[in-house]
């Protein structure tokens, strides 16, 4: 018998949803790639609910439960005597999302003697202590691809509301005014902009193919080329680094992961180096931003607008400076906890925890730390290292 931990968001502040906006969601055959959906036996769920908040759990209790194991499902997850440190004691397996991060310093996985398995519902690991889980030998795995396609969409809406500046005008309304003046002194077209992404990953390469009927010029670096007839199709141009990238985009993308390679990698002197007036979006983590850089460049008017879901920490303080930054167009992180998205990292989970108590191996794309080192994704696209330096910040949300 095994004990879960499950740290997941608070439901609505209207309760548990009784009905939903639609009936059904979209059947996906598999990824772009070819990569298969999550493959359980069986879900307990109904695709299109909430199973990310507390109450949704996922749809993991009766599985869970009829194997003999443990589940305890909180969202109280920062600050002294959280239910998280005081279950995490004998807890073999936590799992936990990006949108609500249960930060696993390395202080707490010292505290978890008995933990073997972290699983991520969702992308992006950086909110485990990676040095720390590899030194322990635990296990690190996410759900890859399960919400790529999700995060692509939002990028793509955030480009065009920068650029075109939705978000003020929308507000002209809401407030009953007619001001087109006001609207129109921001507004441009994305049309024949120079739009780059930093990492043509998962995220990244879908951004590309979603704003390549814009009519926009495509750039892109990452650690690895794309091949040369992808390259090709999209008309993209390569950069060797970020830094000779920015120079050149009217529309910066972020879709990096967080690891020490890319931690604050947009910082004053980054920043700098792109064209003034440039858009940034970063719906990767809000880390490899510098908090305060993109402030002060948005009161500068070297960028034109700052938009993204991510920040560091989650939750951000309430005084958290890109709150009340001019030209901004951040909402908390929800890009890629659709429902949609939710139906297949919950499938996924279930997966991976199939395996695990069957004893059989977590597929490889799945894997971030595996036996002491980084594994499968892992080793592709991140480097070793811990990037939750600072996240017990987010307790300050909880007392605030
Ligand atoms: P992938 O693993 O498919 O892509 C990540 C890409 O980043 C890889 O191509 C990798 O390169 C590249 N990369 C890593 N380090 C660098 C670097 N220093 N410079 C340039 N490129 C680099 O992941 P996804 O595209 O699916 O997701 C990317 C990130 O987006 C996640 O790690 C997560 O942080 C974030 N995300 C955010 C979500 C949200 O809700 N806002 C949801 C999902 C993900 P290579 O492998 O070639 O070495």
């Amino acid at each position: 018998m095994a004990k879960i931990v499950c740290v997941l968001y608070d439901d609505p502040i209207d309760g548990y949803p009784k009905t939903y906006a639609r009936d059904d969601l979209p059947k996906l055959e598999k990824y772009p790639d070819g990569q298969t959906l999550p493959t359980p036996k069986a879900i307990d769920f109904t695709p299109g609910a909430l199973l990310g908040s507390v109450s949704g759990e996922l749809g993991l209790r009766k599985f869970l439960e009829a194997g003999g194991h443990k589940l305890v499902v909180t969202s109280d997850k920062d600050g002294a005597n959280a239910a998280l440190d005081r279950e995490i004691g004998d807890a073999e397996i936590v799992i936990s999302q990006p949108f609500w991060p249960a930060y696993l310093t390395a202080e707490r996985i010292a505290k978890a003697k008995s933990l073997k398995l972290a699983i991520t519902a969702g992308i992006g690991s950086d909110h485990v202590d990676l040095q720390a889980a590899m030194e322990r030998g635990l296990t690190v795995a996410e759900v890859t691809f399960c919400n790529s396609i999700s995060v692509a969409e939002h990028v793509v809406m955030m480009i065009l509301s920068l650029v075109r500046n939705y978000i003020p005008s929308h507000q002209v309304v809401l407030d009953g005014g007619w001001n087109i003046a006001d609207c129109a002194a921001r507004s441009y077209d994305v049309e024949g902009m120079s739009v780059g992404t930093v990492a043509a990953g998962r995220i990244g390469l879908a951004v590309l193919r979603r704003m390549k009927p814009f009519d926009v010029k495509l750039h892109y670096t990452d650690r690895h080329r794309l091949p040369a007839d992808v390259e090709k199709e999209l008309g993209l141009t390569f950069h060797a680094s970020a830094a000779e990238m920015v120079p050149h985009c009217d529309v910066v993308t972020i879709n990096c992961p967080l690891h020490p390679e890319t931690e604050h990698l947009f910082d004053d002197k980054m920043i700098a180096r792109m064209k003034r007036g440039a858009y940034l979006i970063n719906t990767a983590r809000g880390k490899i931003a510098d908090r305060d850089a993109v402030a002060r460049a948005l009161k500068s008017a070297q960028l034109a607008g700052y938009a993204g879901d991510v920040w560091f920490p989650q939750p951000a303080p309430r005084d958290h400076s890109w709150r009340t930054m001019p030209h901004h167009g951040m909402t908390p992180h929800i890009s890629g906890t659709s429902l949609s998205a939710q139906a297949r990292y919950a499938a996924g989970v279930r997966e991976i925890l199939e395996c695990w108590f069957d004893g059989r191996p977590i597929r490889d794309e799945y894997l971030i730390v595996s036996g002491g080192k980084l594994a499968g994704t892992g080793a592709h696209s991140y480097s070793a290292g811990n990037a939750t330096g600072g996240s017990e910040e987010a307790a300050r949300f909880k007392r605030e």
